[in-house]
């Protein structure tokens, strides 16, 4: 019997967002084919979904030719290294997902007559000069500067997905994911919250770079797949912010972090890495007029959360 599932290559599968959109996508129905090469990903992320008949992973680098028979009907383009640190590690393999690997993957999405999606980034903001950032700003952007990798590469993912739009007509969205956090960001990731979550677990300092009164603002993991599925399933070519629009200093995470593990850590000041944005939020107007979309769980909760997760992997 032919399925009548829709089924979906998602690259960058096993990573953390990747991993949850699985969860989410196969929980929905979809047939869902999970592509990663596993340099920033991981196979437990999805080690519980590998018994799903509906279900299957294949390890590839999505920067060679993806060759795939059968029917598709949506590519969703997740892979990247997508941490600071893990972009500096492997910044030329960077560069090659957010070009070639788009290349590769609106190609197939093209042979497939497929939809598509594009995990972009608030990077393409750089270090914004309008704050918060709406989706008509155009960038600030150091291109040879140490981020340059991540930032440049996926603003060629989105000017190459609005030209195989224009051009080849693929129903294409875009989507500008600002900080997400949750279960699943591995311990060495690098970013702040794993950072911070990890030392006070282990009564380390916290190590908080610059002053700390740079601003992000934090996203739980399931409020940004609620708003990645409800784009996937949308007509909306455009790029779309996604994020919390709740801003908070460096500094002041680090001190709830302290807060909610009762850890016996204190702070340490640390050079701030060059060209790290002094501040971040996103403008979410569109995602709530259009999606009708916008985050459910307060900081608290789900930094609570994960920091249970990260108890419960033994830290
Ligand atoms: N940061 C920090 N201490 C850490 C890790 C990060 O103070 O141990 C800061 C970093 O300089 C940046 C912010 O936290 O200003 C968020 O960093 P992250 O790496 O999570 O992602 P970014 O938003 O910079 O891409």
């Amino acid at each position: 019997m032919v399925s009548k599932k829709q089924i979906i290559l998602i690259t960058g599968g096993a990573g953390f967002i990747g991993s949850h959109f699985c969860d989410r996508l196969t929980k929905e129905g979809f047939k869902v084919i999970c592509m990663d090469n596993l340099i920033t990903g991981n196979m437990d992320n999805i080690r519980h979904l590998l018994k799903n008949p509906w279900f299957e992973f294949i390890k590839h680098n999505v920067t060679k030719y993806i060759k795939l028979v059968g029917r598709i009907d949506y590519v969703l383009h997740f892979a990247s290294p997508a941490s600071p640190v893990d972009y500096l590690n492997f910044p030329i393999q960077t560069l090659k997902v957010g070009s070639l690997g788009t290349h590769n993957t609106l190609g197939l999405a093209k042979v497939k007559k497929a939809k598509f999606m594009l995990a972009s980034t608030s990077e393409v903001y750089g270090d914004p000069l309008i704050h918060p950032q709406p989706e008509n700003y155009w960038g600030n952007v150091n291109s040879v500067g140490v981020r340059g990798c991540y930032d440049e590469a996926k603003r060629f993912a989105e000017a190459i997905t609005m030209a195989y739009h224009r051009v080849h007509k693929i129903d294409t969205r875009i989507v500008r994911i600002f900080n997400t956090y949750g279960t699943r960001m591995r311990l060495n990731d690098g970013r702040v919250v794993p950072n911070f979550i990890y030392q006070s677990l282990k009564n380390l300092p916290l190590t908080v770079y610059g002053k700390g009164n740079q601003t992000r603002c934090f996203c739980f993991i399931s409020d940004l797949v609620e708003g990645l599925f409800r784009l996937m399933l949308s007509d909306i070519h455009e790029p779309l912010n996604l994020g919390s629009p709740n801003e908070f200093t460096i500094k002041e995470l680090a001190y709830l972090t302290i807060n909610l593990t009762n850890t016996k850590s204190k702070i340490v000041y640390k050079p701030l890495p060059q060209d790290d944005p002094k501040q971040r939020q996103p403008n979410i107007s569109k995602a709530k007029k259009l999606l009708h979309w916008h985050p459910q769980v307060k900081l608290r909760e789900g930094l609570d959360a994960t920091i249970q997760w990260f108890k419960n992997q033994g830290i």
